[in-house]
């Protein structure tokens, strides 16, 4: 069974087996999680990133999808990077951000990861409502398989925390 945690902080401050990235296709670093985690975890992230890019993603990490790499000083084993869709005038497509969480779940299902810290994918930069990034959120977690055994839902802002803290706390039909 997997446990579901909600804590406000930096997510580069957690301790995981995983830590994700909300990164960007380019895979090359940005702003908000992705420039946190590149400073916080030195160069070792960034090089692996580049050896993705080269390898297996030259035009890009396709939205919705993951991908794993060292972790370098963050206290972490992996990253996962993953690339949220962004919330345009005509809204955003749910299942490539439900995608985002199912897909990380599942690299790290084959890492043999049991913690995952997530942060709130495509809620900064990228634009997303709060309230539905949460509910997509929690219920693709609750309804995917998975052998990680704990998922940390890593909230920066208080109004954040609050917003999944409900979400993962709400009574639910049928208990
Ligand atoms: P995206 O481009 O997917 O929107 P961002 O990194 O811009 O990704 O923001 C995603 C969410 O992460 C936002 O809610 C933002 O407030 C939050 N955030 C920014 N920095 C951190 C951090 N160091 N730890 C945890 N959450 C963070």
């Amino acid at each position: 069974m997997t446990v579901i945690t909600v804590v406000q902080g930096d997510i580069t401050d957690q301790h995981a087996d995983v830590i994700v990235n909300a990164a960007n296709s380019s895979l090359l670093g940005g702003g908000g999680v992705d420039g946190a985690i590149h400073r916080r975890g030195g160069p070792e992230i960034l090089d692996a990133c580049r050896a993705l890019r080269a390898s297996r993603y030259g035009k890009g990490l396709p939205t919705g999808q993951a991908v794993a790499t060292v972790a370098g000083r963050l206290a972490a084993r992996w990253v996962v990077h993953t690339v949220g869709p962004v919330w345009n005038a005509s809204g955003g497509d749910p299942a490539l951000l439900a995608s985002c969480y199912r897909e990380s779940l599942r690299v790290a299902d084959d890492l043999g990861a049991r913690t995952v810290a997530f942060p709130a994918i495509s809620t900064g930069a990228y634009g997303w409502p709060l309230e539905d990034a949460a509910r997509i959120a929690v219920e693709t977690v609750r309804s995917t398989e998975t052998a990680v055994a704990e998922v940390r839902f890593v909230l920066f802002d208080e109004a954040a925390f609050t917003v999944f803290a409900e979400r993962v706390h709400a009574p639910r039909p049928g208990g």
